[in-house]
């Protein structure tokens, strides 16, 4: 399984915003609130971001937030232009169905690195079945549950306590005495909240 190696605190200080990549440290103890200032030269040596740096950052900051490498983004990006209705919208909607994002949202997972871990063990089943691709997309009416060897790790003892003050958004629901969640509809941008620009990603792919 690809991942990034990167120090991923300076991702969000290149991206200039808070991506949350670290689960609940990034409430805690977060490096960006301290030092903001992107990583490399003082910013007086630098020259003004252009249009085309902008929308690379967009695109950046959208790939860094969920995970995914420069490959599985272009390919998701592909499927987004080729559904009807605004390119954006359909890239930032698909970002969010993919099953580790779902794991991480339901809050079986503190940040969507340790949800893709935690599917990629084979500790998630889909509509029952033991699913170990983050980057499988969920529908409408889709249940994501715990296989039930993986109820016995010390793990989803402490997540069954503390689950219980997590909040799900509107478009999941969860079980919390099952450990079942299941999706309600597709989300929709407003559900979603990206931090990222979606038009500014378009543009970067468009040129
Ligand atoms: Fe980003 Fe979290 Fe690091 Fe803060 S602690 S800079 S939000 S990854």
């Amino acid at each position: 399984m690809a991942r990034h190696t990167t120090a991923v605190c300076r991702l969000c200080r290149r991206s200039g915003d808070k991506l949350m990549l670290k689960g609940s440290k990034c409430i805690t103890n977060c490096t960006y609130g301290k030092r903001p200032k992107p990583p490399g030269p003082h910013i007086s040596q630098r020259r003004r971001i252009s249009d085309r740096g902008i929308q690379l950052r967009e695109k950046q900051k959208a790939r860094h937030t969920y995970g995914i490498l420069e490959r599985q983004f272009r390919r998701l990006f592909a499927a987004a232009e080729k559904q009807t209705g605004i390119t954006g919208i359909n890239l930032t909607v698909l970002l969010e169905r993919r099953l580790d994002n779902v794991v991480y949202r339901l809050g079986f997972a503190d940040s969507r690195s340790q949800a893709r871990q935690v599917v990629a063990h084979g500790h998630i089943m889909l509509n029952g079945h033991r699913t170990d691709i983050p980057s499988a997309l969920v529908k409408e009416g889709d249940t994501i549950s715990w296989r039930e060897a993986s109820t016995k790790h010390e793990y989803y003892k402490i997540l069954v306590e503390t689950i219980k003050s997590k909040t799900v958004p509107t478009w999941l629901s969860l079980d919390r005495d099952k450990m079942v969640g299941k999706v309600l509809s597709i989300p929709i941008p407003e559900d979603i909240g990206a931090k990222f620009n979606a038009k500014a990603i378009v543009e970067y792919y468009s040129r």
